[in-house]
């Protein structure tokens, strides 16, 4: 990456006819944003992945704009604005739920840390004027080449500084820079390089790809509030499989989930990992079909092995003792919670999943009903099928709950479970805070 001073790199212009993004397909609140801009004078484009996106005749999640105009200027333009961020300020235009972000071009900072703003003040003196930049630093700073393209609504152009489009049209992912630096600067593009190749289906370029694993450490080092973040974004995507199968590969999933990578690496019989993609499987299933779908089943399914590493023989039995199985569910969180910052609200309903497993372990028509009548019986009931497709369940046992689920399900009082599921359809949030259906 050549850093020798603003506007040293001529960039490629794609004109309208060369490539596909169309504005059609732009959502009318960000036309409104990039046109009003425009008109009072100012540079603006339409950037990251919502070019990424329609450049490959995808749905882009949101809409970002970048811009010339500093922050203060673009909130003189619209009323429905607020400026967040402290150090690097980000307008924010509100139309109800739709909120269309602009960003001033940002410059290269050597100690930028890729916060997206939010960042506390160390020593309150920086100057705000030094965080702005032109449009070739503000391409230059972001992480891969096809989340630097910018389409211009002067002349319906992209403009093109790293080779994005030549990569889009590849499938490669890659880097902008030196890799090992803009990892340093910021470890959680090792995620991100994982999720854009699982999301997209690219491959990822063997020189973005080849310092990962020995620099995967360096995620030990990110907050974990960040990285609950990001496995969000990993797992609940509709790509979970795949990108559990590469984060284990580039030797990145034990800095998310350290004891159970150790777990499944142990696992003779490979059935953890069978839980776990089964897991991911329907997880995936719901999201492609638009589904609501739950974190605290997932982080349940995804723990697990962890929980039953501990216990003896590594499995749940009838025999044990339930208060080791809680001690295991509870170091097992605590361990996990060091890593990831799972927030309560999923934490919860986790636990209860978990506990309810040995529960199940009976063939009493009592204990079963009163099972059965608990608030979390369907979740858990589900992580029993889930267990017993891993065959980590006596499958005459998972056979004897379905059928005890297909006669009791006629009988009335519905249970909260079916009330649940008959519920009206929600409004499609891509992660449910309420249990999983
Ligand atoms: P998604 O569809 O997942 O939202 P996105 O490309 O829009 O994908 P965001 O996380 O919303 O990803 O970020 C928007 C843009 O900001 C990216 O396209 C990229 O240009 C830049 N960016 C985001 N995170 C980083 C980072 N850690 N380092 C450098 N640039 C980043
Ligand atoms: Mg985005």
């Amino acid at each position: 990456m050549s850093q020798s001073g603003p506007s040293s790199i001529e960039p490629t212009i794609v004109p309208r006819d060369q490539h596909i993004v169309s504005r059609s397909q732009i959502s009318e609140r960000a036309l409104t944003v990039l046109y009003r801009l425009k008109n009072a004078g100012y540079g603006a484009y339409l950037v990251g992945g919502g070019v990424r996106d329609l450049s490959l005749g995808r749905e882009p999640k949101d809409f970002d704009v970048a811009t010339d105009a500093t922050p203060d200027e673009v909130k003189a333009l619209f009323r429905n604005c607020r400026l967040i961020g402290r150090r690097f300020r980000l307008a924010h235009v509100h139309w109800g739920p739709e909120i269309i972000e602009v960003a001033t071009f940002r410059a290269l900072a050597p100690s930028d840390d890729a916060d997206e703003g939010e960042r506390v003040l160390e020593d309150g003196m920086i100057l705000r004027d030094n965080v702005y930049g032109t449009i070739e630093e503000d391409a230059l700073r972001r992480d891969f080449t096809i989340n630097a393209l910018y389409y211009n609504i002067a002349d319906f152009s992209v403009v093109d500084y790293t080779g994005g489009m030549a990569d889009l049209k590849a499938g490669r992912l890659r880097l902008i820079g030196d890799p090992a630096v803009r990892y340093r600067e910021d470890p959680v593009r090792m995620l991100r390089a994982v999720r854009f190749a699982a999301k997209l289906g690219f491959v990822i370029d063997p020189e973005t790809a080849l310092p990962i694993p020995r620099m995967a450490d360096a995620l030990d080092e990110i907050p974990p509030a960040r990285l609950f973040d990001e496995v969000l974004k990993l797992f609940m995507a509709g790509q979970g499989v795949e990108t559990f199968e590469s984060l284990r590969q580039h030797g990145l999933f034990r800095y998310l989930f350290p004891a159970t990578d150790t777990a499944l690496d142990d696992d003779e019989h490979g059935q953890f990992v069978t839980f776990v993609a089964r897991a991911l499987e329907s997880t995936d299933r719901r999201v492609n079909e638009e589904r609501p779908v739950t974190p605290a089943f997932l982080f349940a399914a995804l723990i697990w092995p962890a929980i039953l590493a501990q216990l003896p023989k590594g499995r749940l039995s009838p025999d044990l003792d339930r208060e080791l199985v809680e001690q295991a569910i509870t170091e097992a969180l605590e361990r996990q919670l060091r890593q990831v910052a799972i927030p309560k609200r999923f934490a919860m309903p986790m636990r209860e999943i978990w506990a309810l497993q040995p529960r199940f372990d009976t063939r009493s028509e009592s204990r079963a009903k009163r099972l059965f009548s608990h608030p979390r019986f369907r979740a858990a009931y589900d992580f029993l099928l889930l267990r017993g497709e891993a065959g980590l369940v006596d499958p005459e046992l998972a056979d004897w709950w379905r059928a005890f689920t297909t006669s009791s399900a006629d009988a009335p009082p519905p249970t909260p479970a079916r009330r649940r599921r008959r519920g009206g359809r929600r409004r499609k949030p891509p992660v449910a805070d309420g249990p999983e259906g």
